[in-house]
């Protein structure tokens, strides 16, 4: 809210007609009584060496979630991501799922490429984001925001289990989406589905014929094949989720695209998340704020509302934003504009600085009960040694602490290591190996710890030291 010049002058401990004066040289006329916006406020107050700050009325009141009766709860589709190494057919299945269930319905309709897309089947609906890969899931995660609810884990069945397979069985786990398994391009002589499935299992992912619970489907993308049971098997994990939303309240949701559109500015495609997005909503969006002017689907239609689980793109924004932000309707234009002027301010300010777990603040961490294991991500020059520290590492698991390495494996450091390092605040053990300046860049950026060895034992009581707070930091 605002604050008038009275209160300003009081609460700086100033005279009024001093405040008056000042604002005067500012070119701003005014009496006592007279309310400020923040940015003049602000602008005055910081003449007098006092900082305005919007009082956090923000965040804690006017964005507070509204809690729901459990018989508020309607079911709702389940949002799946697919990953899976390069060329094993994520892009082909994505396709191959458009294809047989939007067109053919639709006919004549002309689907968009919005960032997601929703099939109808009889038993229920499932939404499909467009971007496949565990590197736009983590990037969401880091930011705090998930929205899938499923993975489906692509495999070609001539090629096994890869480096990027096992990231993307990682970086599901760390986040605690069940994966479907999608056995890919059985339709090729040298298919071989069991060799996929026992690879698979050792990793945690054993299929029910074996007495795991993990659903398997095979499929051919490119002949569509099977692809009817895989989303059966989809809508049969999501029954076991119990995914449900409250419909009928203003609604929230996650951007998972945005960009400027020559002709009609901002554009986002939001996944509603709870409540009804509907036209005429007022609303704060990430940094920004907006009214929703208008609303399309997937199939390019326009919609006037829309509920949970479903994505649409909609105009109306003051500016682009970053996806993973979230959209949140409030009551009118006017909390919604003080919301983005207020997240701008703190943006500015670069006060959100969020610290991530080190090595050297470990220890403070476990003692304020803030963290209760320590996550590590290896990245070693040579498989033998992965495994020598993966032993290694997890034997110094104390009663106090646990040591989880979420991901280990050989190679460079990449850019998903540190976003899946950010968002399960991990820190990230290189051994024997370099970064590339752009991954420290990003490492930076989202405040992950990255330490670099070449000797074992160095690397074991620098653990062993952190967990009982007696590391120094590294210079
Ligand atoms: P992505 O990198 O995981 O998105 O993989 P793509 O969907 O781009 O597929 C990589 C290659 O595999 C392309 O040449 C596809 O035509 C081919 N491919 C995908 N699915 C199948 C399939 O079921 N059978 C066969 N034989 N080839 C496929």
């Amino acid at each position: 809210e605002t604050i008038t010049v009275g209160e300003l002058a009081r609460a700086m401990g100033v005279k009024a007609g001093e405040l008056i004066k000042k604002l005067m040289s500012l070119g701003v006329m005014s009496t006592i009584n007279q309310p400020l916006d923040y940015d003049t406020a602000s602008l005055v107050a910081s003449e007098f060496d006092y900082e305005v700050k919007q009082v956090g009325f923000v965040e804690e009141d006017v964005l507070k979630p509204i809690p729901d009766k459990p018989e508020d709860l309607k079911p709702r589709p389940p949002v799946v991501t697919v990953m899976g190494h390069v060329d094993h057919g994520k892009t082909s299945l994505l396709d191959a799922i458009r294809h047989t269930n939007v067109i053919s319905i639709e006919t004549g309709g002309i689907t968009q490429h919005i960032g997601a897309y929703y099939v109808n089947l009889d038993k229920g609906n499932v939404v499909f984001l467009d971007t496949p890969g565990h590197e736009a899931f983590t990037a969401m995660r880091a930011r705090g925001a998930q929205v899938t609810d499923i993975v489906v884990l692509v495999v070609a069945a001539d090629d096994g289990v890869m480096e990027q397979t096992r990231e993307a069985i990682n970086h599901a786990k760390e986040a605690g989406v069940p994966i479907v398994v999608a056995i890919n391009k059985i339709d090729k002589p040298n298919a071989n589905p069991e060799k996929v499935k026992r690879e698979l299992s050792k990793l945690g992912l054993t299929p029910e014929e074996w007495g795991g619970d993990t659903l398997y489907a095979e499929i051919s993308a490119k002949k569509r094949i099977g692809i009817d049971n895989l989303l059966e098997l989809i809508l049969l994990q999501a029954e076991m989720l119990e995914l449900k939303a409250n419909p009928n309240k203003p609604a929230r949701g996650i951007v998972i695209e945005a960009r400027l559109d020559k002709g009609r500015g901002p554009v986002a495609t939001v996944l509603v998340k709870e409540g009804t997005l509907k036209i005429g909503d007022f609303f704060v969006c990430g940094l920004h704020y907006g009214k929703i002017r208008a609303m399309f689907n997937d199939r390019g239609e326009s919609v006037r509302k829309v509920g949970p689980s479903l994505p649409v793109e909609i105009q109306g924004i003051s500016g682009v934003p970053e996806a993973g932000d979230s959209l949140v309707v409030v009551k009118d234009e006017k909390i919604a504009k003080e919301i983005s002027h207020y997240r701008q301010q703190k943006q500015r300010e670069a006060t959100l600085v969020r610290a991530g777990v080190s090595l050297e603040n470990l220890y403070e961490k476990i003692e304020e009960g803030e963290i209760k294991e320590l996550k590590l991500i290896i990245k070693a020059d040579v498989q033998g040694s992965v495994e020598a520290l993966k032993e290694a590492l997890t034997k110094l698991s104390t009663q106090e602490i646990k040591i989880n390495i979420i991901h280990a494996s050989t190679g460079v450091i990449t850019e998903s290591d540190i976003l899946l390092a950010s968002a399960s605040h991990a820190v990230i053990i290189g051994f024997n190996i370099r970064p590339s300046a752009k991954v420290m860049d990003l490492a930076e950026k989202e405040k992950v710890d990255i330490r670099y060895y070449d000797v074992i034992y160095q690397l074991l009581d620098d653990i062993q030291a952190s967990i009982k707070g007696l590391l120094g930091p590294e210079y």
